[in-house]
Order: C-alpha cells, then sequence, then structure tokens
C-alpha cells in the first residue's frame, strides 16, 4: 500500500518518511519498530522522582503557569505541577501559545515525561499531556518510543504520532501481511505469528508477549540472513572449482623438520583443517583467526608449501612494507635451504630486479613470491599460482583482494589472516558460511604482559620504572594516537614525547621516532634502528599497530589511551610480550574519563585473550563499528536483531538455515515458495559480497 495513503501521513510525511527513515510502503512502516518501551503501568509520585529515572508517568494538575526568559533559547514557559505529594516545574520552549491556550490549570492530567537535573533542581520538558479516562482504563501496561529525527518533529512525527498512525492502520487491517516464515518453522519452534508478532511489537499487551515477539521478529530477520548467506556460499561452492592437493611432500616435510619447536596443537589443527580444503577439488576461503603472536606465519608457510608440493606457486601478501621485509627475512632463509625460491617484491623493489621476478614468476622458477599490494598490479604474472595467503586482513579491501583471484583461469584457494578477532556470532554473519579457523593457543613459555594504567601525573614513577627495563637490556616503545581532527596536535605530540624521551635517557640511550608523516625511507630507516636494538626507544603514532616483531622490546608504553578503541590497544600491546622476558603495557591517560573509556581501561587491564577484548568490544561499540567488518562489509541492515546480544538466536536461526538448504538447495519445494519469494524480496538489491570476501 502507498504510503501517503495512511490515514495521519498523507503525501507530505511520506516524502519525510521516505527520505529520513527509507520507509516506503505500509510494511516498512510497521516494520518501523520500537527502540525501547516505556512502562506506563505505574503512576509515579512527585515524591519519588529523582534526576535519574527514565520516563515516567505522574497524575495531577498545573497550579500556573510563567513566561520566562528572552529571545531563542531563553524564552521558556515553565508549568508548576502538583500531585499532593509535591511540585515539579514542566518547561516548554516552543509551542508556548499552544500551551497556554490548551492546557487547563486545576484540571487533572496523565503527565508522560522524563524527569532531568538542570541548575540543581529536577524538571520535565516538553511533557505529553492526556486527560485521564473514568475508568482509569488506558492506564495499561508497556509503550512502545520510536527514533525519530530532527525533520521528522518539524513535521510534527514525534514519537506519539507514529505509534497513533501505526495503531490506526493495525485497527483497520488487523492482517495486513501473509505470514513470512513456512508454518513448519513456524510450529516447530512455536513462534508467533507474523501479524501477531507486528502488533505485539507495537502494542505489547504485556512484557511476556512483548518478549515472544521479539523472539519471533529477531529469528527471522537472522534466519532469513542466515538463509541467503549460507545459499550463497552453496552456489558459490558449487560452481567454482579449486586445485586439488593431493600430496604431501618433500618440502612440506623438510621444512616441518626444520623448525625449531615444535608447532602447538592449535596450530596443528588448523593445518590439518586447511590440509582437509585443499584436498577436496573446491577453493579453499579460509579465515584464520589468532591473536596476535599466536604463531600465524608458521601456518602460512606450511600452508604455500602444500601448493607446492603439488606443481603450484604460492604468495604471501602483507599491508605493509615493513611487514612483508619482516615476512620474508623470517622466511627466506630455511626456503632457500630446503631448495625453494623465493622472492620479494615492494613498492621499492628497484625496476631491474623487478622485472627478472615477473620473468621467473612466469616461467615457473620462482615459487614463493612475498611481498605488499605491489602484487596485484597487473604487470605480475604467475605461471601457475595455487594458493595465496593474506596477512592481516583488515588493511585489504575487498575490492584488492578480488583482484589476487583474476590472476589465475581458475582461483587459487585463498587463506585470509587475522589478528584482529572477530566474535564467533560477527564472523557467523559477517563472512556467512565461509570457513573460519582460529588459534586459540599461544605458544608456550609466554609470560602473560601485565598492564597498567597510571595518569598523566604519575610520569615520574613511569620514568623511572622505563629506566630500570633500559638497564636490564630491554626495549621501549612510546606510542601517541592519531588525532584526526588534529593532524597538527598529533605530530606536536608525538615530537614533544621524542625530545622528552631524550631528555630523560639521552646520551646512555637511543631514542627513534616514526609518524605516519615521514617518507618511507626515513621510516624504515628509523624503524631498523630499533630493530637492530641500535635504538632503545621507539616512539610512535599507530604505524606500529601491526604485525612488526622485535622479541626484546618488552614495554609499551600507550599515550593518551582514552584515545584508542579496545582493539587496537590490543593490537598495540600486541607488540610486546614476544620474548621470553617479563614485558608491561602502561595505558596513560588524563583524570577525567568517562564510563566506556573506564571499562575499556578495565578490560584492558584485565585480560590478554583477544577474543574476550572483541566480545567486549562489540558490546561497547556495536558491530559496525568493530575493525575489520566495514570492508567486508555487512551488507544489510538489522531493525531488530543485535549481533552483541542475540547470538544464541542467530545460532538458532543459523542451524535452521542450513539444515533447510541441506534438504532443498534451491528451495523448489512448494513448503518452501514462501522462502524462495521472500529472499528474492529481501535481497534483490544486495551485491553478491560473499563470493569475494
Ligand atoms: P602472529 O600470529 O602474530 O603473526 P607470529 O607468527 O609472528 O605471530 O609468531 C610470533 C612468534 O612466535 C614468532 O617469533 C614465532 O617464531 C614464534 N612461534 C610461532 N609458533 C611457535 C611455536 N609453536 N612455539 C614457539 N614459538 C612459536
Ligand atoms: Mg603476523
Amino acid at each position: 500500500m502507498d504510503l501517503q495513503y495512511i490515514p495521519g501521513i498523507g503525501p507530505k510525511r511520506a516524502e519525510i518518511l521516505q527520505s529520513e527513515l527509507h520507509v516506503s510502503s505500509d510494511e516498512d512502516l510497521l516494520t518501523y519498530f520500537p527502540y525501547r518501551y516505556v512502562d506506563k503501568s505505574k503512576i509515579y509520585t512527585i515524591r519519588e522522582i529523582d534526576g535519574t529515572m527514565p520516563y515516567i508517568l505522574l497524575k495531577g494538575c498545573f497550579t500556573m503557569f510563567e513566561e520566562k526568559g528572552q529571545g531563542t533559547g531563553g524564552h521558556r514557559l515553565v508549568g508548576t505541577f502538583t500531585d499532593g505529594t509535591g511540585t515539579i516545574d514542566c518547561v516548554w520552549f516552543q509551542g508556548i501559545k499552544y500551551v497556554l491556550n490548551s492546557v487547563q490549570r486545576g484540571k487533572e492530567y496523565l503527565l508522560f515525561g522524563q524527569p532531568k537535573e538542570f541548575n540543581y533542581s529536577v524538571n520535565i520538558a516538553h511533557p505529553d499531556l492526556e486527560i485521564p479516562a473514568p475508568d482509569g482504563k488506558e492506564v495499561t501496561g508497556l509503550m512502545g518510543m520510536y527514533n525519530t529525527t530532527e525533520r521528522m518533529k518539524r513535521a510534527n512525527l514525534n514519537s506519539k504520532t507514529i505509534q497513533k498512525i501505526i495503531l490506526g492502520y493495525l485497527q483497520k487491517n488487523p492482517i495486513a501481511f501473509p505470514e513470512t516464515l513456512p508454518s513448519y518453522v513456524v510450529d516447530r519452534l512455536q513462534l508467533m505469528g507474523y501479524n501477531q508478532a507486528i502488533r505485539q511489537i507495537h502494542f505489547p499487551a504485556n512484557t511476556d508477549n512483548l518478549r515472544k515477539a521479539q523472539m519471533r521478529l529477531k529469528f527471522e530477520e537472522l534466519f532469513y540472513l542466515q538463509l541467503y548467506l549460507i545459499r550463497s556460499f552453496k552456489m558459490r561452492q558449487n560452481s567454482l572449482k579449486g586445485y586439488k592437493f593431493e600430496r604431501i611432500a618433500d618440502y612440506f616435510n623438510d621444512y616441518y623438520r626444520l623448525l625449531p619447536f615444535e608447532l602447538t596443537n592449535a596450530q596443528k589443527r588448523v593445518l590439518r583443517e586447511i590440509r582437509a580444503d585443499v584436498a577436496t577439488g573446491k577453493q579453499m576461503n579460509r579465515l584464520l583467526q589468532g591473536d596476535v603472536g599466536s604463531g600465524k606465519t608458521m601456518v602460512a608457510a606450511l600452508t604455500m608449501l602444500m601448493a607446492l608440493d603439488n606443481g603450484f606457486q604460492a604468495c604471501l601478501m602483507a599491508p605493509t612494507e615493513i611487514l612483508a621485509t619482516q615476512h620474508y627475512e623470517n622466511l627466506a632463509e630455511s626456503f632457500l635451504r630446503i631448495g625453494i625460491n623465493v622472492a620479494l617484491l615492494t613498492g621499492s623493489t628497484p625496476k631491474k630486479k623487478r622485472e627478472k621476478i615477473h620473468e621467473l614468476l612466469e616461467n615457473g622458477e620462482l615459487h614463493i613470491l612475498i611481498g605488499t599490494h605491489a602484487l596485484i598490479e597487473p604487470d605480475v604474472k604467475f605461471k601457475n599460482l595455487g594458493m595465496v595467503v593474506i596477512d592481516e586482513q583488515h588493511r585489504f579491501g575487498v575490492k584488492q583482494r578480488s583482484q589476487l583471484w583474476l590472476k589465475n583461469a581458475q582461483p587459487p584457494h585463498v587463506l585470509v589472516m587475522t589478528a584482529t578477532p572477530i566474535p564467533r556470532t560477527l564472523a557467523m554473519t559477517v563472512y556467512g558460511d565461509l570457513d573460519v579457523s582460529v588459534i586459540d593457543e599461544l605458544p608456550p613459555g609466554r609470560k602473560p604482559i601485565e598492564t597498567l594504567h597510571r595518569y598523566d601525573n604519575q610520569r615520574q614513577g613511569l620514568i623511572r620504572a622505563m629506566r630500570g627495563q633500559l638497564e636490564l637490556g630491554r626495549q621501549i616503545y612510546v606510542v601517541y594516537p592519531l588525532i584526526e581532527e588534529n593532524e597538527k596536535l598529533a605530530y606536536r605530540d608525538v615530537e614533544q614525547g621524542f625530545l622528552d624521551m631524550q631528555a630523560a635517557f639521552g646520551p646512555d640511550y637511543h631514542v627513534v621516532m616514526v609518524h605516519g608523516k615521514m617518507k618511507p625511507k626515513d621510516k624504515d630507516a628509523a624503524m631498523q634502528r630499533f630493530v637492530s636494538n641500535e635504538a632503545q626507544i621507539m616512539v610512535a603514532t599507530t604505524v606500529i599497530e601491526v604485525g612488526v616483531n622485535v622479541p626484546n622490546a618488552s614495554v609499551m608504553i600507550i599515550e593518551s589511551a582514552e584515545r584508542f578503541g579496545l582493539s587496537q590497544l590490543h593490537q598495540l600491546r600486541g607488540r610486546v610480550g614476544r620474548g621470553a622476558d617479563q614485558s608491561y603495557c602502561v595505558l596513560v591517560t588524563k583524570h577525567q574519563l568517562g564510563e566506556d573509556t573506564k571499562k575499556r581501561i578495565e578490560i584492558m587491564c584485565r585480560t590478554t585473550d583477544g577474543f574476550e577484548i572483541a566480545e567486549a568490544d562489540l558490546k561497547l561499540r556495536g558491530p559496525g563499528d568493530i575493525e575489520g567488518t566495514q570492508q567486508s562489509g555487512l551488507a544489510f541492515d538489522l531493525h531488530i536483531a543485535s549481533l552483541a546480544k542475540d547470538g544464541h538466536i542467530l545460532e538458532l536461526a543459523r542451524n535452521y538455515a542450513r539444515e533447510i538448504i541441506e534438504n532443498d538447495p534451491m528451495l523448489e519445494a512448494p513448503q518452501n515458495a514462501i522462502l524462495r519469494n521472500r529472499l528474492a524480496k529481501l535481497f534483490s538489491k544486495k551485491v553478491d559480497w560473499s563470493r569475494i570476501s
């Protein structure tokens, strides 16, 4: 039904709803759900009120009205409201004439609003007023509150109006919509019917009904999402053949024998999972999650050797030149020892060398290429690329990854590694049915990093502690945030920090500085001085965030730690704790901290478990913000379900969706017609992004 013909809407409001909320049909409107509910079943007394309550209901009358102040912002109407237990001021900044003309002194009203503290007293701004029915009947249960925008409010489309419009619509059309789930699903899970759920979500008869309605609608939302993802995945799997790696042979076994340590059980398990994938003849697309320092590089190396053992080439791509170089240096020596030709290709590889690499790559003499995004340049052609490993995935866009795919007629297997753990619920959603492997175990002998919180003004003690560590022969990072809104300030901070460190520790110890504004050459030179221990202190912006490995660095000092998100703090902390020494991470903040910041700091001091931190991050920030998900793109909005809170419903929905697709991959069975049609409607405009993640 066209929106404008719904009573209470009309052409102007229809246009506003469309442009502000993307609501353009009756079903869109009815699936614009309340963001929270207020309890109208209880009438409070003024005596009970303090400044920390949600929206509440009062019953009483106004004793007087008075206009105060002048000019925009200052001019207001103050009404004194009493219920016999006390008085409270109500304030209007707009619609003053209307209130004065329509609200009567001495008459009884139901007043609905939120008491807020202002200038040491509590008052209620712009309350809703209603005349109580003689029998008090309208005072029942829960009332939905709807989000509105400024533009909507100007057209008088506030929460209350939306509620009225929806109520009017539902009274006229009690069964407006066809059921959206097959009856066998509704029955088996004992879900509330669609129309009933829509009614109860807007006008819950009681909390039990509200819970059931929420469950039904959340399930439905997550279920269709999973159905879509799983079906896309299946279709991709069926259409894409992958190389079949049948053997594990000399390269793999020789390298394995040369390892200076035993692999952890988690590393072994992941290698078995990868091995099983590449032996099937289907193309592998696997995400490997592992906390910083969990030993993903070894897994990458052995995975590439599986390709070599079957006559294929492999490549390893890292997001920065420093990281690519570090991988090359770590791996090249032992690769060469067992007769593998390996090369490094980055933006700064000289032309001549580059041309040689191109040649050897095309004729197949070069087995493994390690590098930056220089690897995806069109003139880099492999003879037979069988395995692509991508490190630190969140620095690459989906587009870049898909370019690697196109290097062969048949796509190589792809292993994407990330140290930004994505909580299970999110991974299930973002990656659909892509395979996810997890290294959930650190190599033995690591001492947990000790994390401390210090305030700005405790710097003297900090300097003393740093000197103690330097005297033990350790190295120290001092990191400053990149302040995007004021870059100048950020560099001034870093430069000042650099000078402070030189003043405190020179000439006994050397200090280097690294920040994003430096030329890559100078940056690398400074890094190199730190890596070789010519310099003992590195003052830097977050450029060191990802992957750098200096086992002798055992102290990470994070300045203005309140400016960092949880996962970023965790990444930074992961730069230390890589050697045998006890490592420390010090979070330095100002004194005044907001609630969320306090929580972040507290979590960091309590745990070093990346997954726990990622879960906490999801809860604090919401999934849209989690690093690494933007690019892989949540290609959908969730209206009612929450990835942070509804993990169990997600799992239920996913299992159901999986079972249905197993039995009826193309959804051709008559009882699944509803599913097929609904999917087509919900996802008609979406790109098939799962294909390229
Ligand atoms: P990340 O997962 O952060 O990329 P790395 O692969 O850089 O971790 O490994 C961190 C360090 O741990 C490296 O110095 C590596 O040699 C070492 N390492 C990896 N696996 C093991 C293991 N099984 N036992 C001992 N040390 C290991
Ligand atoms: Mg790494």
